[in-house]
């Protein structure tokens, strides 16, 4: 081999050797020379560089001797040493990489390659062996892979465009909250989830913001494949390269559909009264506004101011609970008596106000007398006897809603005043 190196032999053989042993001391990848021996407890380690010391943590004397295979330990991968064995056998090159064991225990990962040494008989007389520590590579492959792994684990959905707005990547978060596959979805638009309900200002907006560089956010409502419409918490941001120039979009989104419905379901709820259900004095006030409103353009409005007659004999009599329990049904009967479009409102402790939509007066008078009888007739235990008296108005053109309802409450007292149990109109 060394005549093979030194073929115009102006290099002495002593210096050739020289150098070798300095190159090899010196290398910074490992290198070790083994014996052909492939017997049982494979080849013996004659030689190990500094490098290789460093790499394992062995002394090259505590080596000397030892087969390589005292590197290899449960994760070191089979096939690979399978391979490696193969090509021993067969005098090829070897070139692969696996986990091995430094002498503390602790494991690194090697990529190596491994060359017989042919003597000039041709016969294999050694191998020798050059590896290097790849443990960074493969944390940072591995960094790689778990990224991957944490987008398409997170529900929340992640899409990726190109500056031509075409889509390159949708993780599995996408697909579970749009309901579109991968090959649905890769190479088309994000315009596929316009749902229409935006205004093309909003996009306008969008757009600006993004060319600007910046990111933009915004509760969007979307479409899913199915054509049902999802709202989604987004962020929209342009990707730039080592230069500045925008290269892709990401977008991140968080189905908001669960969180807008039950807010949705609280605002509902919160414009209700507790303990009737009807509604809560200013919701009652902002559906007297829309009413009114819609008188304007000549729709007949009426309303009605109910009364419990001795409401305070009735919970002096049976307590507090047992009144409470004869608001609840007198609210419910009321209720039932009276259109969809209708309103009932909590006006007071035992008082409500009723909103009678397109209806006159004579139309709401009837309204009321049915709630009246239904209440007189009520079939409940300790509530036998409950009666209401109720005084009935139409508003009159240019009055407004305060003197409405006042002249409701003067019907009332008339209706008090005549006895109780009764309705009386204010024409
Ligand atoms: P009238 O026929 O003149 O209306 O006599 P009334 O006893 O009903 O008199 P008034 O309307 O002035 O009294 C209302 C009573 O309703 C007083 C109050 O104790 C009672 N009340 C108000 N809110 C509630 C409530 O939420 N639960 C119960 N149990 N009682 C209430
Ligand atoms: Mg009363
Ligand atoms: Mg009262």
């Amino acid at each position: 081999m060394l005549n093979a190196l030194n073929d115009k032999a102006d290099i002495a053989n002593s210096d050739l050797l020289t150098m070798l042993r300095m190159g090899v001391e010196q290398s910074f990848n490992a290198v070790i020379i083994t014996d052909a021996d492939l017997g049982k407890s494979g080849t013996k380690i004659l030689y190990a560089n500094p490098a290789f010391c460093k790499m394992t943590g062995y002394q090259a004397n505590e080596l000397r001797g030892l087969s390589p295979r005292i590197l290899q330990g449960p994760l070191t991968c089979p096939n690979v040493i399978n391979q490696l064995r193969h090509c021993l056998k067969n005098n090829q090159n070897f070139h692969g990489s696996a986990v091995n064991y430094k002498k503390d225990g602790s494991t690194y990962y090697v990529e190596w390659n491994i060359s017989p040494v042919f003597d000039d008989t041709g016969e294999v007389s050694h191998f020798i062996s050059i590896q290097q520590d790849v443990s960074h590579k493969i944390v940072s492959d591995n960094t790689e892979q778990i990224l991957m792994e944490a987008l398409n684990t997170t529900p929340d959905s992640v899409m990726i465009t190109d500056t031509n707005g075409i889509i390159n990547y949708v993780n599995q978060g996408f697909v579970s909250q749009t309901g579109y596959s991968y090959s649905d979805i890769l190479g088309q638009r994000p315009s596929m989830l316009k749902s229409g309900e935006h205004q093309q200002e909003f996009y306008q907006e969008l757009w600006d913001t993004l060319l600007k560089g910046n990111t933009f956010r915004a509760t969007f409502l979307n479409k899913r494949k199915n054509a049902s419409q999802y709202y989604s918490d987004q962020s929209i941001t342009p990707i730039k390269d080592n230069i500045g120039n925008t290269t892709h979009y990401i977008s991140v989104s968080k189905d908001l559909s669960e969180r807008v419905r039950d807010e949705q379901a609280f605002r509902e709820i919160s414009k209700l009264d507790a303990l009737t259900g009807v509604l809560i004095r200013s919701a009652g006030e902002l559906e007297i506004e829309k009413y009114f409103m819609k008188s304007l353009h000549g729709t007949p409005f009426s309303l009605s101011m109910i009364d419990i007659d001795h409401f305070k004999s009735i919970n002096d009599q049976w307590g507090h609970p047992t009144g409470d329990k004869i608001l609840q049904i007198v609210a419910e009967t009321i209720k039932s008596c009276l259109r969809l479009t209708d309103h009932v409102i909590r006006w007071g402790g035992e008082e409500f106000l009723l909103l009678f939509d397109n209806c006159d007066l004579n139309a709401a008078n009837g309204l009321v007398e049915r709630c009246r009888i239904a209440v007189a007739n009520i079939d409940y235990p300790q509530i036998e006897g409950v009666t209401i008296s109720a005084g009935v108005a139409q508003l009159h053109a240019k009055e407004d809603v305060a003197s409405l309802i006042a002249r409701a409450d003067r019907a009332l007292y008339q209706s008090k005043a005549e006895g109780r149990n009764k309705v009386s109109l204010q024409r």
